[in-house]
């Protein structure tokens, strides 16, 4: 299928007008094939120098359907032992990418992609996108999730000018990647209560439009868990597009706030290893077992609302011994300040927040509850508990502290260190 993005362009009941930067998208099989005509007398048939980035797993995995447009692209292939996107990946693909480059052709999952959209941004070059597996939201994405010295940022680069994603390259990636994406996508739940939640007690902005499109990917993806457990190849396409869907959701607003917030904090935290280890697991992983986390915690709170006893309670400002114990400890320090200024929370004025907090939990309670959430995630075989992704379980309390510092956005689990509530 051939989405077409114009339907996600123009002025909205946001008073926003959106603009999508890719400029066409293809999911079927045979996109690679698309893709080659395109590069040879298409659209694409100025570029004098397009190179494709890929590591030896995305390689091997692609091959196949690219060796026409292998042929006509020069290959830089990365080492994937020890690839991440980070300064230090920035540094390997910018050394062997040939300088005359004009087009990147980002062929791999969100590493390469990530790598490839930050060094396109730096260039001025524009790249395309071939995933090879449908495990992350953030195909379209318009900015690069990093780690930079250490601290996971959220970098400026560049959404691709094309998506080809080809069926037959990406329905063929191990379950474990597609089980990724699909958690990545469960992850809206709290995503999307956190930033209908951040507009209602600040005057942060919202789009509804673009809250539809998050939730078409998320019903789309609970929908589609047995038929890609059987291999269904329609149905990989489908969650394809409810990836990038919510691709599209992030361009139409600029940024990541649509498809992420707690549930993705959880991760990014974990990422920093500030008070845990090297977390071997993938993107989707981290965040349905943040998802997990967050939404028992929401839990809590909702039902000590609805019994009347979630109350307000006097809030100091960051909680900087814990911030130096923590991120400090790994000279993060100075970072993790400068990203939570201004505190978001100086927002939140308390008042209005007690007075709102009935109409919270009413949006609380519309996400399903932690059980449900097990039920569905076990169903697709994806993580839901800390020690799937090798995090001991005393550091859960620890984490949901903590990770509402990597980033400034705020979240109602940044917004409940204003609040004290009694547990059953
Ligand atoms: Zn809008
Ligand atoms: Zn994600």
């Amino acid at each position: 299928m051939e989405i077409d993005v114009e339907q996600f362009q123009g002025p909205c009941s946001c008073r926003r007008q959106h603009e999508i930067t890719v400029k066409g998208i293809w999911i079927e099989s045979g996109a690679s094939r698309k893709l080659y005509e395109m590069l040879t007398e298409g659209e694409l048939r100025d570029f004098a120098a397009p190179a494709i980035v890929w590591d030896e797993n995305t390689k091997e995995a692609a091959l196949e359907a690219l060796e026409d447009v292998e042929e006509i692209c020069e290959s830089v292939c990365l080492d994937c032992e020890d690839l991440h996107a980070d300064n230090h990946g920035v540094e390997i693909l910018e050394e062997i990418l040939p300088e005359e480059t004009d087009l990147i052709l980002a062929v791999g999952s969100g590493t390469i992609h990530d790598l490839s959209r930050y060094v396109a941004h730096k260039w001025g070059i524009p790249f395309i996108s071939v995933p090879t597996a449908a495990s992350v939201d953030g195909f379209l994405s318009n900015v690069a999730a990093m780690t930079w010295n250490g601290m996971k940022k959220t970098v400026p680069a560049q959404g691709p000018l094309y998506v080809f994603a080809d069926t037959d390259i990406f329905s063929k990636a191990p379950y474990r990647l597609t089980a990724s994406g699909m958690s990545d996508l469960l992850g809206k739940y709290i995503a999307l209560a956190d930033w209908k939640i951040a507009a209602l007690v600040t005057d942060e902005y919202i789009c509804e439009k673009t809250i539809a499109l998050e939730e078409e990917a998320l019903e789309k993806t609970v929908g589609l868990i047995e038929e890609l457990k059987e291999g269904d190849p329609e149905a990989f396409e489908q969650l394809m597009y409810a990836l990038l869907l919510s691709g599209i959701a992030m361009q139409m607003v600029g940024n990541s706030r649509p498809a992420s917030c707690a549930e993705h904090h959880v991760s990014h935290l974990w990422e920093m290893e500030v008070i845990n280890d090297k977390v071997d697991a993938l993107h989707g992983e981290k965040v349905s077992v943040g998802l997990v986390m967050v939404r028992k915690r929401y839990e809590e709170i909702a039902q000590a609302i609805e019994k009347g006893e979630c109350r307000l309670k006097p809030y100091h400002g960051l909680e900087t011994d814990l911030l130096r114990d923590t991120f400090g400890k790994k000279g993060l320090m100075e970072s993790a300040v400068q990203e939570n200024t201004p505190d978001p929370l100086d927002l939140v004025e308390p008042e209005k927040l007690m007075e709102l907090l009935p109409e919270i939990a009413k949006i609380l309670y519309t996400v399903p509850s932690s059980g449900e959430l097990v039920k569905i995630l076990q169903k697709a075989g994806c993580c839901y508990e800390p020690e799937q992704v090798g995090i001991s379980r005393e550091l859960v309390p620890m984490t949901l502290q903590l990770c509402p510092y990597v980033r400034n956005r705020l979240s109602f689990l940044r917004i409940s260190k204003m609040l004290q509530w009694t547990t059953k």
